[in-house]
């Protein structure tokens, strides 16, 4: 694997335009056909609508909500909805993209799409999310559909969001199929390991490139920035597999210890705290920024997006970059990272173990037999293993990054789909 400099995209204040760049990038490297990637610049469908939500204040407030479909060529559409204040129509369509490129990574018969509602969740009672969700469902209910396109939950949604949605969206359609909705609470249909599956695939990612570097894991430390459900599964089966980890943080607060945090102890004071950690006592409360530039060799971004700056680039001192968060690294930062030669292991592979989860929670509603989590993670670490060696071997082929090498894993397979299919 080389981390030569690719012709390095340039800034854009358009995520969507963000991620084009590199599609671009990936597309010329392999001499993707022109017509394939016209297809994939453009996603297939963009849905908006406006959601009135009655508050408890008994006034009415009117939402965004929104879902783009991206591509559908190696099957039905799958993405997940978060729920956060600057979602909007340019993100969402970034996302959707990443999607394709994610489960094509993957190996999954799936497309991409994502959604979201512009909505501050934690500013609002659990009555005006469960009205707010249901409105979406059935909004959405010719969109999304158990062949057609899936959700799943995101930044600021989880099992009980996936739960309304289903509910509402089997009483509109008059359906009762669970896999139409993935990440759903175990008793009505959710996988045993979908919770701390992205955190796990996050951290088979980490130990499958420390292998490459010839690192062992109990030699190495690590930051983990964001304590939700990337974050935290992340930090938490990092550190059960010998990793030291350094630093953690989330939005209320970030923290630092050289001798290593107890990740038990962390958890345990976030679930006491609302999910947050201000105030915790097992290491030194330090500034956000510093996060991220800590002495560490393991950097996870499991939190926002766009955080990885080409200034916090030049600063960062981890040699490995393992990123849980979708995007969490500008491209303007990609050529950066290159010539410093850390390697970083692009979201579309490093968090793709949520969606293959969601994937096998699919299968099992489909079949209706249930997997046992032993079998659920298993399968889960042979594909992500798999998913990682070719991103890894198509670097070291077309002599690029891992960001590179994981657009060109996906790209070859979204051309073989719409090649054998004949269709765009
Ligand atoms: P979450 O809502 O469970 O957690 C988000 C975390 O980020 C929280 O700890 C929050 O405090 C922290 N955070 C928010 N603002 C911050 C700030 N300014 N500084 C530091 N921390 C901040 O969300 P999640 O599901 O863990 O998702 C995190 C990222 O992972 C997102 O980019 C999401 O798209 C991506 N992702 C999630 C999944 C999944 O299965 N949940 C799958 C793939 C990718």
């Amino acid at each position: 694997m080389s981390t030569q400099t690719v012709n390095a995209p340039q800034a854009h204040d358009s995520m969507f335009e963000a991620v084009l760049a590199r599609l671009d990038v990936a597309a010329k490297l392999m001499n993707l056909s022109e017509e394939v990637t016209k297809v994939l610049r453009n996603p297939k469908k963009e849905v908006k609508v406006s959601l009135p939500v009655v508050m408890d204040n008994g006034k009415i407030e009117v939402f965004e909500g929104y879902r783009t479909v991206h591509s559908t060529h190696l099957g039905p559409s799958k993405g997940g909805i978060r729920y956060a204040l600057d979602v909007n129509a340019d993100e969402v369509k970034a996302l959707a993209a990443w999607m394709s490129f994610k489960c094509a990574v993957a190996n999954l018969p799936y497309g991409g799409a994502k959604g979201g509602i512009k909505c501050d969740p934690r500013a609002m009672s659990v009555g005006e999310l469960e009205r707010l969700s249901r409105a979406y469902a059935k909004a959405m209910k010719d969109v999304f559909g158990v062949n057609r396109d899936i959700p799943a939950p995101d930044m600021g949604t989880s099992g009980r969001e996936m739960a309304w949605i289903l509910d509402e969206f089997n009483k509109v359609t008059g359906d009762d199929s669970p896999g139409v909705i993935t990440g759903k609470p175990i008793a009505i249909g959710g996988s045993l390991g979908r919770d701390a599956a992205t955190g796990r695939g996050v951290m088979v990612n980490t130990l499958a490139a420390l292998k490459k570097m010839n690192l062992k894991p109990t030699d190495v430390c690590a930051v983990v920035q964001g304590f939700g459900n990337v974050g935290s599964h992340a930090a938490r089966l990092l550190s059960e597999k010998g990793i030291k980890i350094v630093g953690i943080g989330d939005h209320t607060a970030s923290f630092y210890n050289e001798k290593g945090i107890n990740i038990k102890d962390a958890l345990d004071f976030s679930a006491k705290n609302k999910g947050t950690l201000k105030g915790f006592t097992g290491a030194t409360e330090i500034a956000h920024d510093q996060l991220l530039l800590c002495k560490c060799d393991v950097l996870v971004p499991a939190a926002l997006q766009n955080v990885i700056t080409e200034e916090y680039a030049s600063k960062i001192q981890a040699k490995l970059i393992v990123e849980g968060a979708n995007g969490p690294t500008m491209p303007e930062a990609d050529h950066i990272i290159n010539e410093k030669k850390i390697i970083c292991v692009p979201d579309i592979l490093a968090n793709s173990g949520g969606v293959t989860v969601s994937y096998f929670e699919w299968v099992q509603n489909k079949a209706g037999y249930y997997w046992s989590e032993e079998e659920v993670n298993t399968k889960h670490d042979i594909k992500m293993e798999l998913a990682f060696e070719n991103v890894w071997n198509n670097a070291t082929t077309f002599k690029t990054s891992m960001r590179i090498g994981a657009y060109i894993s996906a790209l070859q397979r979204i051309e073989q789909g719409v090649k054998l299919k004949g269709s765009y």
